[in-house]
């Protein structure tokens, strides 16, 4: 098959190179020219585990190429998947349409045979009837459908993500275009469950689903809190929680809060949307306020224990918003930091993946290190906001050499707390006193 992708970012770039790999002919468009510019010459445009390799294969190739032209994409493609960003409205916080329906508009008068377009953004219920509006004024006669395909891949792990998916939710009531995405997604079809639903459910599972995960996540740092005032330990607690099969093992992490690109964003669009129809999102509300106010806190907890330390300077480690991925967008890191200096603590900084993205917000108001040792020297604190696996492989002996004073702040919870004491540190982290 043909299939354009209109945008090239976290989504559109890893599902593009995804489908070429299955051996699709796949062009992808974005309106960014130096994106293209670099995605043609072989260089990725940001960081996601084990996609260089498959990228270069299938560049080299020729079943993946790339271009700012949206009718090189659009013409002739059996399927174009929309993949450009929803981001929040900044006064309402719904989700913000305006780059859909440009794509909409801008895709419609290069469809020439039947195609299906199929909305990978993550959208309110009802867009796809926008979509097909848009496209329907502007090109009278073509023929095509418009899907829900909702995207679930988390960032870090999209590759994996796009090959074994727990799910493919697919929303049309077009038997010809379900016919198509049964035939596309014929390979995943013997390992993973392919459910069609109405256009409307599936826009909609994608928001219950992040809504839904925000709340665990929020849920258990509540619990977390509850164990430090009580000496029960949040990882015992987990783990006993986790077990049971109704609750399951996954999003039990007591940490800083959820952050990056969807789960604050798709919990504005929903609490929004339900504000919309009059029905209260009180669950959703209240999980947006708990995670937003649970930064501030964490930041408060080391400005509280450095204010008598005259020019304190803290090594701050992992600026994206999770493990496996250089995405900053609303990293709870970033809040952080930014909360630190505030305070007007001095921050070095060292995220593995992340720094050129840090750079772009925090410019030379904090200083950057280039490994995770280079930020620690002389610190007062270190501060651990990601959950980089390189972290929990720390020699405590040279850590305790290289800082001036011995505070840890481990808000990943990566260290061993006996280890960290052992060693003469001060150490803080989650749900455990
Ligand atoms: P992104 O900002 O990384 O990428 C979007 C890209 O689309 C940008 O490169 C932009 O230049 C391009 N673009 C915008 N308008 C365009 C147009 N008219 N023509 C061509 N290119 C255009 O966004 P993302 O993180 O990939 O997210 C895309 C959508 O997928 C969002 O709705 C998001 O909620 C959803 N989603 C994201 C993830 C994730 O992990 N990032 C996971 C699931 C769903």
């Amino acid at each position: 098959m043909k299939i354009g992708i209109i945008g090239t970012g976290y989504v559109g770039l890893p599902t593009g190179v995804g489908f070429a790999e299955l051996g699709h002919t796949v062009v992808c468009v974005d309106k960014i020219k130096e994106k293209i510019d670099m995605l043609k010459t072989g260089h990725l445009t940001l960081y996601e585990d084990g996609l260089n390799e498959m990228f270069v294969r299938n560049l080299q190739s020729g079943r993946l190429s790339f271009t700012t032209s949206m009718r090189k994409a659009v013409e002739g493609a059996d399927v174009v998947l929309i993949a450009v960003g929803t981001p929040p409205h900044p006064v309402t916080k719904e989700a913000d349409l305006k780059y859909i329906y440009a794509a909409a508009d801008e895709l419609a008068s290069y469809l020439t045979d039947y195609t299906v377009v199929a909305t990978k953004s993550t959208v309110p219920v009802g867009t796809g009837d926008d979509i097909e509006q848009i496209i329907s004024r502007k090109n009278p006669t073509a023929r095509f459908d418009v899907i829900s395909l909702p995207e679930f891949l988390r960032e870090g792990k999209a590759i994996h993500d796009f090959f074994a998916p727990d799910r493919i939710i697919i929303g049309t009531n077009s038997p010809k275009a379900a016919e198509l995405m049964q035939e596309l997604y014929k390979p995943f079809a013997s390992k993973t469950e392919i459910l069609f639903v109405s256009r409307r459910s599936s826009e909609t599972i994608k928001y219950a689903s992040n809504a839904f995960l925000a709340m665990k996540i929020q849920y258990i740092n509540e619990m977390a809190d509850f164990c430090e005032q009580t000496g029960a330990d949040i990882a015992e607690v987990s783990q006993g929680m986790g077990l049971d099969k109704r609750i399951g093992k996954a999003f039990l992490n007591a940490g800083i809060g959820f952050g990056g690109s969807c789960f604050p964003k798709d919990t504005m669009a929903m609490a929004y949307m339900g504000r919309k129809v009059g029905v209260s999102m009180d669950l959703i509300e209240t999980t947006i306020a708990g995670n937003k106010k649970r930064r501030e806190k964490l930041a408060q907890r080391i400005c509280q224990e450095l204010k008598d330390i005259r020019d304190a300077k803290v090594a701050v480690w992992g600026l994206a918003f999770k493990n496996g991925t250089d995405d900053c967008r609303e990293s709870p890191a970033i809040d952080v930091v930014a909360s630190l200096l505030d305070h007007h603590l001095n921050v070095v900084a060292y995220d593995p993946k992340a720094m050129q993205n840090a750079c772009r917000i925090f410019g030379s108001s904090i200083a950057y290190a280039d490994d995770m040792y280079g930020a620690v020297k002389d610190a007062d604190a270190l501060v651990i906001l990601t959950e980089w696996p390189l972290f929990s492989t720390v020699d405590l002996n040279l850590l305790a050499r290289l800082m001036r004073q011995t505070y840890i702040f481990d808000y990943r919870n990566m260290l061993n707390p006996i280890a960290a004491a052992e060693h003469g540190f001060t150490y803080q982290c989650i749900g455990k006193k």
